[in-house]
């Protein structure tokens, strides 16, 4: 029997964006699900980053936190990363040369993939939301989050390739967040270039999507997808968009 590869979605981009920011999952329940992935805490209280199995939290004053399992999230998506295929970039490269690279493995575009690159960057420009009220829409905590640059880091990125059809469940091209090996640096990603490193990209093959079932304020939310989307766009997605 071939290995399934589920890719597990708690909650939806588009709940967050429009202000939903209670944590409604604990991150023990979380990782019986996955062992990569990234998210965000209670309150938008910084980046979630899951390396290896464990969960680390970044915030705005640039901490970084290993996060205990009874800690919630309103917002995750982790897999079981199964690397597929596998390359070295052995020299120095910009994030755009690279998506291009990883894509270039891609066998079409309408299928989910976990991302994880292990490497020494020259450069890693980093975003952490910072913690907002619940209901302040999330394009506009964003606009005065902390960001932060550093130079000659090693680390690693961790994340999310999602099709275009699925964006609003999730930030439709790449979600990647990044940590470094001494978990001194780390956030989501809007920026980088490395220097060298190895690049894995998992293939995906189920999509399960959890909902807060027990949120009264997510069941009976008035969403404006349209606005939504676009706030997406703005907020949470990487340079490209
Ligand atoms: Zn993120």
């Amino acid at each position: 029997m071939t290995e399934i590869t589920k890719l597990y979605q708690y909650n939806t981009l588009s709940a967050l964006m429009s202000g939903l920011y209670e944590g409604t999952m604990t991150i023990g329940e979380l990782l019986k699900h996955g062992d990569l992935g990234v998210g965000t805490l209670d309150s938008i209280d910084g980046e979630l980053i899951v390396l290896d199995g464990k969960a680390y939290q970044a915030k705005g004053d640039k901490t970084i936190t290993e996060l205990s399992n009874d800690v919630k999230v309103p917002y995750a998506a982790v897999v079981f990363h199964r690397a597929e295929v596998v390359f070295k970039q052995r020299y120095k490269t910009t994030y755009e040369e690279i998506k291009q690279r990883i894509e270039s493995y891609f066998d079409g575009e309408n299928l989910f993939r976990s991302i994880k690159i292990k490497g020494r960057f020259s450069k890693m420009h980093v975003r952490m939301i910072p913690r907002a009220e619940e209901g302040v829409k999330f394009v506009e905590v964003s606009h005065h989050q902390p960001e932060y640059s550093e130079d000659d880091v090693t680390g690693t990125i961790v994340g999310i390739w999602t099709p275009e059809m699925f964006h609003g469940v999730g930030v439709a091209g790449y979600h990647l967040h990044f940590i470094s090996d001494d978990f001194s640096f780390g956030g989501h990603i809007l920026d980088f270039e490395m220097d060298e490193g190895e690049v894995e990209i998992g293939a995906i093959d189920q999509l399960e999507q959890a909902f807060p079932v027990q949120d009264r304020k997510y069941l009976f939310a008035k969403l404006n997808l349209e606005e939504l989307k676009k706030d997406i766009d703005v907020a949470e997605a990487t340079q490209d968009k």
